[in-house]
Parts: structure tokens; sequence; C-alpha cells
């Protein structure tokens, strides 16, 4: 009976000190989301400050050669945006604060605007990027977030742009009913890029996820894309995923629910 009685209480002691460092993990955890949604959001002020400093120099400026340099300025501070908002809204899921705002919208015409700006925006002349939509049926005004929507898809599709060098990349969207009668729209990105080996299939997904490091060090990027995708998905009770085979090129699949768009 008293060597029970000594067990148990070194089983308090060691439930008393697995709780406090437990407690103390969640707090340092609590602690690094705070700074990094704190400091990004606090950056995104000045950043978006400098664009528009940018903006008015380019428009003001008639020097040729001030104007390469206002332009090289004007692209790296929107890359530095584009982390920024990256790693807020990463923290912000983290957080379980990000929004989902519903509002009425045209999904088609949406899809149409989202394809000419990466077409405008893309500098390589041997890739296309081109849409087949198959929405027939689907009501001309949509209810969602086209916001997000498009955050996805910006993402799909400007990672294709990147890990691609030559060819068509395509963005398929389809209403399809699946095998217990839901009926969803499927986005899917396909491109004949440099595509991503079979066992990082999974592993893509997990946040700073870069396959090749030394591609990842020309086309930069903070690993941060496709986990938010996927977060962003799953927010809206979707899922993601993508088959890919390397050198032949890669499909992402999103698949949402259409009463989703109501
Ligand atoms: P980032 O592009 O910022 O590095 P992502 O989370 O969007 O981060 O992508 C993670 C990694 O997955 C990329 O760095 C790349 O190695 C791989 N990847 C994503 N999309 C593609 C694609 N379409 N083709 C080949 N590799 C890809």
């Amino acid at each position: 009976y008293a060597r029970k009685e000594e067990h148990n209480k070194s089983l308090l002691l060691k439930n008393k000190e697995v709780t406090i460092a437990k407690d103390k993990a969640l707090k340092a955890a609590k602690a690094k989301e705070n700074f990094l949604s704190t400091m990004s959001h606090e950056l995104r002020t000045p950043m978006n400050a400098i664009i528009g400093i940018t903006n008015i120099l380019l428009d003001e400026n008639k020097c040729d050669n001030q104007k390469i340099h206002l332009n090289n300025l004007k692209f790296s501070s929107k890359g530095l945006l584009h982390v920024i908002n990256e790693v807020l809204d990463f923290s912000k899921i983290e957080a379980a604060k990000l929004q989902i705002i519903k509002k009425e919208f045209n999904l088609q015409e949406n899809l149409d605007c989202l394809i000419n700006s990466l077409r405008y925006g893309s500098a390589n002349n041997n890739l296309k990027v081109i849409q087949d939509q198959q929405l027939a049926g689907l009501k001309h005004l949509v209810f969602g977030d086209n916001k997000r929507v498009n955050q996805i898809l910006t993402n799909l599709l400007g990672n294709a742009i990147k890990f691609t060098s030559e060819g068509c990349i395509v963005l398929r969207t389809k209403i399809e009913e699946n095998t217990d009668n839901r009926v969803q729209i499927v986005f899917e990105v396909e491109d004949p890029g440099i595509g991503i080996p079979s066992d990082k299939l999974e592993s893509i997904f997990e946040s700073f996820s870069q396959v090749n490091n030394e591609i990842n060090r020309i086309h930069q990027g903070t690993g941060l894309g496709l986990a938010l995708c996927k977060k962003i998905v799953l927010s809206l009770e979707g899922e993601i995923f993508l088959t890919s085979e390397e050198n032949k090129g890669s499909t992402f699949f999103i698949e949402i629910d259409k009463k989703y768009f109501k």
C-alpha cells in the first residue's frame, strides 16, 4: 500500500509538470502567432505607401533610365507585400480568424478577369494560359467569397506559370455530381511543367514546404501558398488534391460544394 501511495504521488507530480509544460508550449505558440500577425499587419501599411509613391513617381517621371529603377522597385515591393499578406493570412487561419465574406458575384466573368490578368502578367512568350469553362446550368450570379476563390486560383496558376517553361496552362471549371449525389464545382489547374516527385505529393501542402531548393531559389516564394490554399479550401468545406509526374506536369483539383455558391 505504501509503495502504491508513493507511486501515485510521483504520478501526480509528473502530471502537474506535464500540464505546466503544455501551458508554456501553448503560450509560446500563441506569442509566435501574435507576433507574426502583428508584424505582418504593421508592415503592410508602409509597404502599400511605398508602392503608392512608386506609382506616383512612375507617372510623374519622364526619364527612361529612372523608370527602369522605379519599375524594379515596384516589382520588388509587390513581391514583398505578397509575402507579408501570405504570412498574415496564414497566421489568421492558425488563429481561426480568417473571415469568409460572401457576396453576389459573376463567377464566369471573375474567372475571365483572373485569366486575363495572369496572361498579361506573364513575361514568358512560350507559355499560354487558357481556360475551359463548363458551367452551363450555373446561375449567372452566384453567392460566395470571390476573394478567397481568386486567392486559391491565383496561387495555383501562379505556381503553374512559375514551374513551367513552355506549353499551355489550362484552368478548367466544371460542375460535377459526385458519388453521394452532391453537386460540386470543380476547378482544375493543369500545367505541362517540371512536375512534383511522388514522395513529395503529400508534404507540399505543409507550410514552408518546397521541393527543390535550387529551383526555388530562382523562383523565390515562401512555401506557404499551398498550405494557405489547403486551409482556405477546408474552411469552405472543400477538398484539394493533385496528380503529378516529374518532367510531365501537374494538375491541381479543387472541389467545392455547389451549395457554397448559392
Ligand atoms: P512557393 O511557390 O511559394 O514556394 P507553395 O506552397 O505555393 O510555395 O508551393 C510549394 C512547393 O510545391 C513549391 O515550392 C514547388 O516546389 C512545388 N510546386 C507547387 N506547385 C507546383 C507546380 N505547379 N509544379 C511544380 N512544382 C510545384
